[in-house]
């Protein structure tokens, strides 16, 4: 036996027929869309007993909460230093995972408790959890076109590098953030009128473990009086450390996030040099803890808010403050107003320990469409509602509601469902007082 030698030297020649390979699916429930807000409806669906598929244009699931590297769970626990969790179900499993992985660390802040978490370790649960569920996945897929018949969607059209994918079901979930399953289903959809900024994330690492790293206040400070001179566009940062560990992931920019295709293009580029510019900062500013820091890895641009579905109910700020228990509630969280509406900085609006705020399921689902719900950062809200309610905490209530919602309508309408009986599908999600973070 020779290496290094083709055993067989036959090839197959192949010349491009003119056809385009097409394949089809047939499933329950087709989601668009496999961030976190896709993976928990996928997942809660399969649990259910449904055949789904999950869709995203990347050729990687796990979505921004991955790819982005988001870093860190918000909106998962009440305001305080420990309180409990406000959300469960397929999470509970997911932060299992984690700690048998250590590959997260909770931080009980002033505020509320946060799950900081390592990106890797949370691409191999989503990836593993969908598998082991027989979720099908169809990756680096770019919804293209929506078939629609009146009221209900029949099929999304998707584009890969290797062929299209039709998805024929009963049900679909629009998970995309962008809303683009909605919008191109010819829906009605809303856009900001004013910026909501996204953030290019990186992890960092060369921290001096043997040296104190400034703290949340301190930190934000300098940046502010250091930022010009360092020519960021933001004027105040993040840094969420591991304990023991020499790595932060770092979220101390903003950069615009258009929908326009050349425009959007250019983003990731601005990003990645504002990410640099800060670690010069860091560097030079903190050279005890930081002067040895560099980029381990750029996230993909993170997309805060751009376009989002026309609902039923418009959740508005007031709702949020006011704490409106609304009769179809199907979800909660108490984490802050956090709207990134200005280049410099953000608004940070905290509420107090008691506070709970609601996710009405009716800010889920068109007035327009049957079968087909929204999920994470394209439900309806104005911008501000939107900021305490798209954190990953109720993204992944809201993928509870919309899979049993959806199981619920069957062949029917998301609009004529028994309210109370999907209330007490997710009643965890809206009443258990227990799981405090160890
Ligand atoms: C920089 C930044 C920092 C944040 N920090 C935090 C934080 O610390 N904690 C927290 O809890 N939340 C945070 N958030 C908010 C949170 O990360 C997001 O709101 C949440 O991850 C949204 O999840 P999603 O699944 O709804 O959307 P996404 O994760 O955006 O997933 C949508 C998926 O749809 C796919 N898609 C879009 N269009 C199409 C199409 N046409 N065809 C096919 N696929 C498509 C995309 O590729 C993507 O993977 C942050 C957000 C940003 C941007």
């Amino acid at each position: 036996m020779s290496h290094g030698r083709p055993i067989n030297p036959d090839t197959t020649i192949v010349r491009h027929s003119g056809d385009v390979l097409h394949r089809a699916l047939d499933v329950d429930l087709c989601v668009i869309g496999a961030g976190i807000s896709g993976t928990t409806t996928a997942l809660e669906a399969a649990r259910l007993g449904k055949t789904v598929a999950i869709a995203d244009s990347l050729p990687a699931l796990g979505g921004q909460a991955v790819n982005s590297i988001i870093g860190t769970f918000c909106g998962l626990y009440r305001n305080g230093t420990h309180g409990h969790r406000l959300t469960f179900g397929i999470v509970d499993e997911m932060l299992a995972y984690l700690e048998r992985h250590d590959a997260c660390y909770y931080r009980h802040g002033p505020t509320t408790t946060v799950v900081h978490y390592n990106e890797i370790a949370l691409s191999r649960w989503v990836e593993t959890a969908l598998d082991a569920a027989g979720v099908i996945p169809v990756t680096g897929a770019i919804l293209r076109s929506v078939e629609t018949e009146g009221r209900r969607v029949n099929a999304a059209r998707l584009v890969t590098r290797y062929g299209d994918v039709t998805i024929r079901a009963e049900g679909f979930a629009d998970c995309s953030g962008d809303a683009a399953l909605t919008y191109l289903a010819g829906y009605a959809c809303r856009e900001p009128d004013e910026k909501v900024y996204g953030s290019q994330q990186a992890v960092v690492e060369g921290i001096n473990l043997d040296a104190e790293p400034p703290q949340r206040e301190e930190l934000a400070a300098r940046i502010a009086e250091k930022a010009e001179a360092y020519g960021l566009i933001r004027k105040n940062g993040l840094m969420f450390y591991f304990p023991g560990k020499e790595v932060a992931v770092m979220n101390m920019t903003h950069v615009e996030t258009p929908l326009d295709p050349l425009e959007a293009s250019k983003t990731s580029a601005i990003g990645k040099d504002q990410v640099d510019r800060g670690v010069r900062l860091l560097r030079d500013e903190f050279p005890q803890v930081f002067g040895n820091i560099k980029v381990r890895s750029y996230g993909f641009p993170g997309i805060r808010q751009t376009r989002w579905i026309k609902a039923k109910h418009h959740l508005v700020v007031d709702e949020v403050v006011n704490q409106v228990k609304f009769d179809d509630a199907i979800g909660r969280t108490s984490w802050p107003i956090e709207l990134h509406n200005a280049p410099e900085g953000f608004v940070w609006e905290v509420f107090d320990e008691d506070h709970v705020h609601y996710i009405p399921f009716s800010a889920m689902i068109s007035p327009e469409a049957d079968n087909l719900v929204a999920v994470g950062r394209c439900i309806d809200g104005d911008p501000a509602a939107l900021s305490s309610v798209r954190v990953m905490g109720p993204c992944m209530a809201q993928g509870m509601a919309a899979a049993n919602a959806l199981d619920l309508a069957g062949a029917g309408s998301v609009h004529q469902i028994d309210i109370g009986m999907l209330q007490a599908r997710v009643s965890d999600n809206l009443n258990r007082s227990d799981g405090v973070a160890p």
